[in-house]
């Protein structure tokens, strides 16, 4: 464990030093004291300890959030992890959200149907949400939150003709749910490397899961969401596919920190942006090159930020059932980024 084990909350949370491996943190004492976690690997520089630290101190809920890092040789962990009387929610990253579903008894529809959960709910009956309660817990279930925070954003917009997706990992796939949830009658995913592959309209082939509330899932009876066409295209259709749409999603790493000067859309494209909505999802840094460029030449654009506290603000509402204070998380998330 690291330096500075025994302190008390307030060190951890305004250091961030919520870190260790999972068999530390299965041995310490912070595992029988109510916890929540970042389950992953790596997971060092998450902000989630960040985010929900400061909305439970805000909440008064007397728990503490852990970056736990889940090296490939103590995945059989797992589920002494989530038998804890203590334990009361968790955050899935990097490489788990698929293989997560294995050691849950539920998946919630839309975490089903884009094949990722990034929370885990643990619930007890009755489910209060109370970290007072000792109970193991009666059952796992897996959500998507990512879906509610990217959508949030987007709810003022009622819906696009035709969207653009660039990248096709994880989180595309939220964002695609999200899109064809709008009825959008036309998504380009644009992809390096999958082009000439069919797409799949995610509702469609999921049609008759139950999708659960989360969803957002409406029935529009003129156009249903099923009817969303989805296509990938290259990199070199992306000017087209730019000229008919209106909404353009990035979801590649590109324009990330360190890499700040770079973007994914080549600087001759970047005029196409008049009057379009340009929705980069890297919330470090806030502002990406790609957003810089396409608001000096008329776009509305939106960050990664809120999204970023929106799935939190989901997965925190899911655990304690009551929101979070997003204001006060947006505010400490500002001043240490
Ligand atoms: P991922 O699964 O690795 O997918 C990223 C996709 O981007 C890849 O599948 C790839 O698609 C494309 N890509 C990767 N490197 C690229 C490059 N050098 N140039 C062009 N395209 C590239 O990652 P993810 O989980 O979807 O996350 C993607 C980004 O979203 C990250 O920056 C992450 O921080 C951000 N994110 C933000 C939030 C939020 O709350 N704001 C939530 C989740 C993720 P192709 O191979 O098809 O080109």
């Amino acid at each position: 464990m690291k330096k500075g084990a025994n302190q008390p909350l307030f060190f951890w949370a305004k250091s961030g030093d919520l870190h260790m491996i999972l068999s530390e943190f299965l041995a310490s004492a912070y595992h029988v004291s109510p916890h929540a976690l970042v389950l992953g690997h790596p997971v060092e520089h998450s902000r989630s300890p960040l985010i929900h630290n400061t909305a439970a101190r805000d909440r008064k809920i007397d728990i503490t959030y852990y970056a736990v890092d889940c090296i490939p040789e103590e995945r059989y962990l797992i589920p002494k992890l989530f038998e804890s009387e203590s334990f009361f929610g968790a955050n899935i990253t990097i490489p788990l959200k698929k293989e997560i579903s294995g050691y849950l008894d539920e998946i919630d529809g839309p975490a089903k149907a884009i094949g990722a959960v990034n929370t885990v709910v643990p619930v007890r009956n009755p489910n209060t949400g109370d970290v007072s309660v000792r109970q193991k817990p009666d059952k796992l279930i897996g959500y998507n939150t990512d879906v509610y925070g990217f959508a949030k954003p987007l709810e003022k917009y009622q819906t696009f003709k035709k969207a653009i997706i660039l990248g096709s990992g994880g989180a595309a796939r939220a964002v695609q749910y999200v899109l064809e949830n709008k009825h959008v009658s036309t998504i380009y995913v644009v992809s390096r490397t999958k082009t000439g592959k069919k797409s799949n309209n995610i509702l469609k082939k999921n049609l008759g899961e139950n999708f659960g509330d989360a969803s957002s899932r409406e029935r529009n009876p003129d156009f249903p969401a099923e009817n969303t066409e989805v296509v990938t295209i290259s990199y070199d259709e992306l000017g087209q596919a730019l000229k008919e749409s209106d909404i353009l999603v990035n979801t590649t790493p590109v324009g990330m920190h360190p890499n700040i000067e770079e973007s994914p859309v080549p600087d001759n494209l970047m005029p196409l942006f008049s009057d379009k909505i340009c929705y980069d999802i890297i919330y470090n840094p806030l502002q990406t090159r790609l957003l810089k460029k396409a608001k000096k030449h008329g776009a509305i654009t939106i960050g990664g930020l809120d999204m970023f506290i929106y799935q939190a603000a989901r997965a925190f509402e899911l655990w304690f059932q009551t929101p979070m204070p997003v204001d006060k998380v947006r505010e400490i998330l500002m001043t240490k980024s």
